[in-house]
């Protein structure tokens, strides 16, 4: 069923989201990273908060969570894996569990290596996707708790998803992250393209994000471990895709 995302800028560099479902009102802020904001955003819209939808544990994502339970008496969902860690969760869940938001239905999926227990939610419907930390613009999370095999997989999945699923990362990174991945996948056209789009945006403070699916598979280079002339860059012709992928994430965490 039809949704409507209200976007907005927080803390230094997060992107907080509503998301409202028109047939009923029911409203949810994807993660929780300062309540005051999320209030003021609610009061512009004139929508009640009647869901937190955490995506992992980081104060930055569930920090809010207590504060927005009070004022609203929501129900908190979130990643079973790290449950003792996601303050008033209500609701643990993990891969395939089926969240209804008023009339609009949002499809978990686990997506372990920034954290171990970090989830998504895909809204297949509306085409929609909130990623959390686990793939930004051009980039990905770091792998604070993961191993490179499970982000590997996790990134897979998302980019397996229909083309034009809009990703909705928790991030404004992709300045630094174009910087990067033109360093590694220096051939590649369309991210030449997308970074001197970049520079135009951050110039003007417009948000990069949401990206697409479709985006991400030409320039995201931690999608792009199969790609020839990216593994050529890093010189790793014919290596396996996880290993092209950990070598760039390390490449990455040094840059
Ligand atoms: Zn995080
Ligand atoms: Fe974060």
């Amino acid at each position: 069923m039809p949704i409507d995302i209200r976007q907005f800028a927080c803390l230094s560099d997060n992107y907080g989201y509503l998301v409202h479902d028109r047939v009923t009102g029911a409203t949810a802020a994807i993660d929780t990273p300062d309540a005051g904001a999320i209030n003021r955003e609610l009061e512009a819209a004139g929508w009640k908060l009647t869901h937190i939808l955490n995506t992992h544990h980081h104060w930055d994502h569930a920090g809010g969570n207590l504060a927005l339970k009070e004022t609203w008496g929501c129900e908190i969902v979130g990643p079973k894996g790290e449950a003792a860690k996601i303050p008033g969760l209500d609701r643990p869940v993990g891969e395939g569990a089926e969240i209804m938001l008023g009339a609009s239905k949002a499809t978990v999926h686990e997506t372990p290596g920034h954290t171990l227990g970090h989830i998504i939610y895909h809204f297949a419907d509306d085409r929609a996707a909130f990623v959390g930390d686990t793939i930004f613009a051009m980039g990905c999370g770091r792998l604070f708790e993961g191993t490179a095999e499970q982000m590997w997989s996790s990134l897979s999945m998302i980019s397996a998803l229909p083309a034009d699923t809009k990703l909705y990362c928790a991030h404004e990174y992709t300045k630094a992250n174009a910087a990067f991945a033109l360093s590694v996948d220096p051939q590649n056209i369309d991210l030449k393209k997308r970074s001197a789009e970049v520079e135009t945006l951050r110039a003007k403070n417009i948000p990069t994000v949401p990206t697409t699916v479709a985006l991400e598979r030409a320039t995201n280079p931690f999608l792009r471990a199969a790609d020839p002339s990216l593994q050529a860059a890093i010189n790793m012709e014919g290596a396996k895709p996880v290993d092209v992928f950990a070598e760039t994430r390390r490449l990455k965490d040094n840059f």
